[in-house]
């Protein structure tokens, strides 16, 4: 087969296979996308960067890697309680392997098309392989969800359950193979995070913050107490663990995980007393999964509660 050029590769992969979405004036193929916005929303923008070996281990496919570099960008729209619409991919690859971008492409629309997503632009370049998304949405004015909002009294939630991301890290970093089905749980939960968009929508107008868990409990809710300025009180026999978590680690081990290991992408959010049993309510009848899990309270810092080993401070650091 012959060479792909960086122009056949965003037309044959890319371009031919995004989402049409109406409010995309101009997609790719200019200079830049024209996007139409709507008047009375807020444009909600993030990004993201995966880097081999940092974000996920060098055998890791690229459908996995395509799915969630767009994944960890949702996740960040869902905790703002936006809608996501456009995205930009800037994709820095060693070269330009057919196979390999036929099944990133597979694994990026497999996600964007459900959201009825589009690819609006993006940038193609040689180097060491690193992807960059750029996700754009809009929530309307006055209703997006800051980690500022915390308030003395909130109950704190999270929804799904925690740190079953973290063991199928484990499990990749070690190559531990556990019985089919568990073991291909793990690695799920580590490759293809489910942004929970949808339950951030409901949570617009009832809860008074959220954060999306990139990086470990302790780590991102350390983020919103402190942009809160306010302080919180875990029960650690209340975090929701998986029954596959509990069947595979003894209850501390997996409390740990849950408590300080990533890649989970659930959220954490905080709910005033007012709101709660309205909010449970739709948050039920919709269907999520939902664990109150402690309650923020004015003295700064983090108590946990009934868990006796050290408690780690730091999430990732890039720049130690
Ligand atoms: P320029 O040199 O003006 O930046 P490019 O050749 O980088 O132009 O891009 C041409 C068009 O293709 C632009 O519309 C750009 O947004 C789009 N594009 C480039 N790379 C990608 C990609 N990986 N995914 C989606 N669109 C892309
Ligand atoms: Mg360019």
């Amino acid at each position: 087969m012959s060479a792909l050029s960086e122009f056949d590769i965003i037309r044959v992969y890319f371009q031919k296979n995004t989402v049409k979405r109406g409010d995309v004036v101009l997609g790719i193929g200019d200079d830049a996308a024209l996007l139409q916005c709507a008047p009375d929303q807020l444009l909600v923008a993030a990004t993201d960067t995966l880097i081999e070996n940092v974000h996920f281990p060098k055998e890791t496919r690229a459908e996995d890697i395509a799915y969630k570099a767009l994944a960890v960008n949702l996740s960040d729209l869902a905790a703002m309680g936006a809608e996501p619409l456009w995205f930009l991919l800037a994709l820095t690859l060693p070269t330009a392997d057919a196979r390999w971008l036929e099944a990133f492409s597979q694994g990026l629309f497999e996600l964007a098309r459900p959201y009825d997503l589009q690819l609006a632009g993006g940038d193609t370049t040689r180097g060491p392989l690193s992807i960059t998304i750029q996700v754009l949405g809009r929530v309307p004015s006055q209703q997006a969800l800051l980690r500022s909002g915390a308030q003395s009294g909130d109950k704190i939630y999270v929804s799904g359950t925690l740190g079953d991301a973290g063991l199928g890290l484990k499990l990749c970093q070690r190559g531990i193979k556990l019985p089919e089905e568990a073991g291909q749980f793990f690695l799920e939960r580590l490759h293809r995070p489910q942004p929970q968009i949808q339950l951030g929508l409901l949570l617009r107008g009832g809860a008074n913050s959220a954060i999306d868990l990139s990086d470990g409990l302790v780590a991102d809710l350390g983020h919103l107490l402190t942009s809160s300025q306010v302080g919180a009180r875990i029960e650690v026999n209340q975090l929701p663990l998986s029954p596959h978590l509990k069947a595979a680690l003894p209850l501390e081990e997996a409390q740990g995980l849950a408590l300080h290991a990533g890649d989970d992408y659930e959220l954490c959010f905080t709910v005033p007393e007012k709101e709660e049993t309205r909010l449970l309510r739709q948050i039920h009848a919709a269907g999520f999964s939902c664990t109150a899990i402690g309650e923020i309270r004015e003295t700064q810092g983090l108590e946990l509660v009934g868990y006796s080993r050290p408690l780690v401070q730091a999430g990732y650091r890039h720049f130690p």
